[in-house]
């Protein structure tokens, strides 16, 4: 797939571009601004392991975007493509991703150079420990300072030996699984992590579809259902976004865009199935459901009602921004739309959610993670039985009062006290629809001045606003 044109400026230069648009129409200080807009420092780690015989050096780095809010927070990506420039970008998307949906936390990303797919399980462990030992080392792993996460590269596995790792450096520190979320389950996890930023991404769908005057701006009509979708990139966050818009929504997925093909079907693909094929195969080749085609470029450029972008930075860019075809554009990863093809989107009129909203499902409920850990506590251990009781109760006084009796499916569906993961749920479109909310607002109120004005330029302005509203509250 297409990465930003050379000539095109960085993905830091990117997001700065995309800052100062915001910055334009805030009665901010430029000293502030300027406060707020660098990253506040980058450590650079290279280390040596012992593996096949020989030392093999590692280039590491963690990044601190803000530190107006702590911990700071963001994944780890391990990806040969890691440099500074890209993880700084990540660490500003975090710092504004946090504000947006006010979870507590100020900015930071982490990256590690490396192709995991070259490494065994054995290697990658001793690889990470040693990573996860340099940063723990200087607080840059920390329950109460810096807590990262899963992102590109890494997932359950790698958190699980960081938090490990973090545990055996601290072994008295009783806060320790805090130190990074996006554990599994039985390391200190919660339920619906992993989906997260899939469900995040469907939950701003359903609520831009709620607002009629929003799909109108789009030029599209009605709700999710038949719409067609785009996906590009079928990892974590491409395939839970896909799945949950197909079985729950109705939508159709008419093509699903790989680094090694694309599966294409106008009357929808079935994701699961997809996914099923794709896991045992490694490409969508063969896959009945669906046509195959081993060159993806003109598809991205197809015609659609919804392209999700979910894989790397800067794939939108000055090279392909003309030809895309799609009423909306859905940021699920961060960074997929370049500065220069934003501005070409935006007056062409395509509505853009952006990737700081979009994808906020992750660090989302990696906030509830962390609560998790800190309470000792999984959420609904103490009420759900006591619900389950009361809403009982209420059902028999009914069936007695009346002398009938509810429908089986209602007394089931409503007696049903709430678990972990219904709760994770009903937090994350609850965040998901404040934050739309808060967006929405200020994007109509701004467009009835200047109708180029976008939900992006919006989401900015109000993060950076909470970000200096928390250094003037800091005295800083
Ligand atoms: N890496 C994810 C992101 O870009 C998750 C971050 C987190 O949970 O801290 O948002």
């Amino acid at each position: 797939m297409a990465t930003a044109r050379k000539s095109e400026p960085s993905f830091r230069a990117s997001v700065n571009t995309l800052f100062d648009n915001a910055i334009r129409h805030l009665n901010i200080s430029k000293g502030l601004a300027e406060k707020i807009r660098v990253c506040n420092s980058t450590y650079t780690v290279r280390f040596g392991v012992k593996l096949r015989g020989d030392f093999q050096t590692f280039t590491g780095y963690r990044s601190v975007h803000s530190e107006h809010a702590e911990p700071v927070k963001g994944g780890i990506r391990y990806a040969l493509s890691v440099n500074q420039d890209e993880v700084e970008a990540l660490a500003a998307l975090m710092t504004y991703k946090c504000a947006i949906v006010e979870v507590p936390f100020g900015g930071s990303k982490g990256g590690l150079c490396i192709n995991p797919r070259d490494w065994s399980e054995d290697e990658l462990e001793r690889i990470t420990r040693r990573f996860a030992f340099e940063l723990i080392k200087r607080d840059l792993i920390n329950p109460s300072q810096n807590v990262p996460a899963p992102d590109m590269g890494t997932g359950e596995r790698e958190m699980a030996w960081i938090a490990d790792q973090y545990k055996r450096m601290n072994t008295t520190d009783i806060d320790a699984r805090a130190c990074v979320t996006g554990k599994p389950l039985n390391a200190g996890g919660i339920r619906g992590r992993t989906e997260a930023t899939g469900r995040g991404v469907q939950y701003a769908l359903q609520d831009f579809f709620r607002h009629k005057e929003d799909v109108k701006v789009s030029g599209l009509k009605g709700d999710l259902k038949g719409k067609r979708i785009i996906i590009q990139g079928f990892g974590n966050v491409g395939y839970h976004a896909a799945k949950f818009l197909h079985e729950e929504d109705d939508a159709r997925i008419v093509h699903i865009i790989e680094y090694n093909g694309a599966l294409s079907n106008p009357k929808g693909i079935k994701v699961q199935a997809a996914k099923d094929w794709f896991s045992e195969h490694g490409t969508f080749k063969g896959f009945s459901g669906g046509t195959f085609t081993e060159k993806t470029e003109h598809l991205f450029e197809a015609e659609c009602d919804i392209l999700i972008p979910a894989a790397m930075e800067g794939v939108i860019n000055l090279d392909n921004a003309d030809h895309i075809d799609a009423n909306v554009i859905i940021e699920a990863a961060n960074g997929p739309v370049t500065a220069g093809a934003d501005e070409i989107l935006r007056k062409k009129g395509t509505v853009i959610i952006p990737d700081m909203y979009a994808n906020a499902g992750g660090v989302t409920v990696s906030y509830f993670e962390w609560v998790k850990n800190l309470s000792h506590i999984r959420f609904g251990r103490m009420q759900r039985r006591e619900e389950e009781a009361r809403h009982r109760m209420l059902i028999d006084e009914i069936e007695r009062a009346t002398g009938d009796k509810v429908s089986k499916v209602f007394k089931e569906r409503y007696i049903k006290g709430a678990d972990e993961l219904t709760l994770v749920r009903s937090g994350l479109d609850d965040t998901m629809r404040n934050a739309y909310a808060s967006m929405r607002e200020l994007w109509h109120q701004k467009r009835s001045d200047d109708a180029n004005f976008d939900l992006r330029t919006a989401a900015y302005m109000i993060s950076i606003q909470r970000v200096a509203d928390s250094y003037r509250a800091l005295g800083l």
